[in-house]
């Protein structure tokens, strides 16, 4: 389960919107590991507005970094 806390962004977007893009993190060793064409596992993930950039809510269960680790952006 993520966090759905229900907080919405300055456009009145929540979880499960379309415009709400899950992003990973990954911590520097991660970063370094993806540079070098591997891939590393994300620390966080992070559930941000398309529009306004607002992050509404963030992750770092198990279960959501592996459901999101390869199907989502990069956020540095
Ligand atoms: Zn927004």
């Amino acid at each position: 389960m993520y966090m759905n806390t229900g907080k919405k962004c300055k456009c009145g977007f929540t979880v499960g919107d379309p415009m709400i893009i899950p992003k990973t993190k990954y911590n520097k060793k991660g970063y370094f590991w993806l540079s070098m064409g591997y891939s590393a596992k994300p620390t966080e993930v992070v559930f941000q507005c398309q529009t306004c950039g607002e992050i509404i809510a963030t992750s770092t269960d198990e279960e959501i970094i592996e459901k999101y680790r390869y199907n989502s952006d990069i956020i540095q």
